[in-house]
């Protein structure tokens, strides 16, 4: 399993509304010390957020890559940083639709139900420009379509019905004063009404 880089800062969380998050991002060419610091202060931005994936774009920066820690059905965690990620999803018969809850760090507090295909593979290269590939099942299928879709410019509220979008915004409004606009810089406030949320990405 690859390590993460841990030596990075943490940034704050771009929400949506901001253009780089609704737009196709840049295809990653660059794989040099600019990148691997990106990487690594978007590692660290996951792990302060208590996320289990985080694109470029969630901190303001306009490229197709993503991290991820995250575990599968199973319960077992896996690990990853993809660039110019390329989705395979199952068809057919073999399509199966996951309908749990999803959130994510750039609308915080707010979580809906969104269906998505059960398992997902995700192609592209490290923060090396070596190739990579990752498969799964459970929230890291979820994760792998919500982080590949942070690079096309495509939220989670683009998936949903009118009715759910409205609901889903509404809830963000709610837990709004929880966030500061430099979170998780800034810690969140009142995280004990928090406790309960599923993961988000
Ligand atoms: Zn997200």
């Amino acid at each position: 399993m690859p390590k993460l880089p841990e030596n990075g800062s943490v940034l704050p969380i771009t929400r949506w509304g901001e253009d780089v998050m609704h737009r196709l991002n840049r295809p990653v060419t660059d794989f040099g010390d600019d990148l691997h610091k990106l990487v690594a202060d978007m590692v660290a931005t996951m792990r302060a957020a208590e996320g289990v994936g985080l694109a470029a774009n969630q901190v303001g920066v306009d490229l197709q890559v993503f991290v991820f820690d995250c575990p599968d059905k199973d319960g077992q965690y896996h690990q990853g940083v993809v660039c110019n990620p390329s989705l395979d999803l199952p068809e057919g018969k073999d399509r199966r639709l996951d309908e749990g809850d999803e959130g994510c760090l750039s609308l915080p507090g707010a979580f809906t139900k969104c269906a998505r295909p059960d398992f997902a593979k995700v192609t592209g290269v490290d923060e090396h420009g070596n190739p990579v590939t990752y498969e799964g099942t459970g929230l890291l299928a979820r994760c792998l379509q919500h982080e590949t879709d942070h690079t096309q410019g495509m939220v989670f509220g683009d998936r949903l019905s009118r009715k759910y979008r409205k609901r889903l915004y509404a809830e963000a409004e709610e837990f709004a004063p929880d966030y500061p606009t430099d979170w998780p810089v800034s810690p969140m406030n009142n995280p004990e009404d928090h406790e309960n949320e599923p993961p988000a990405e």
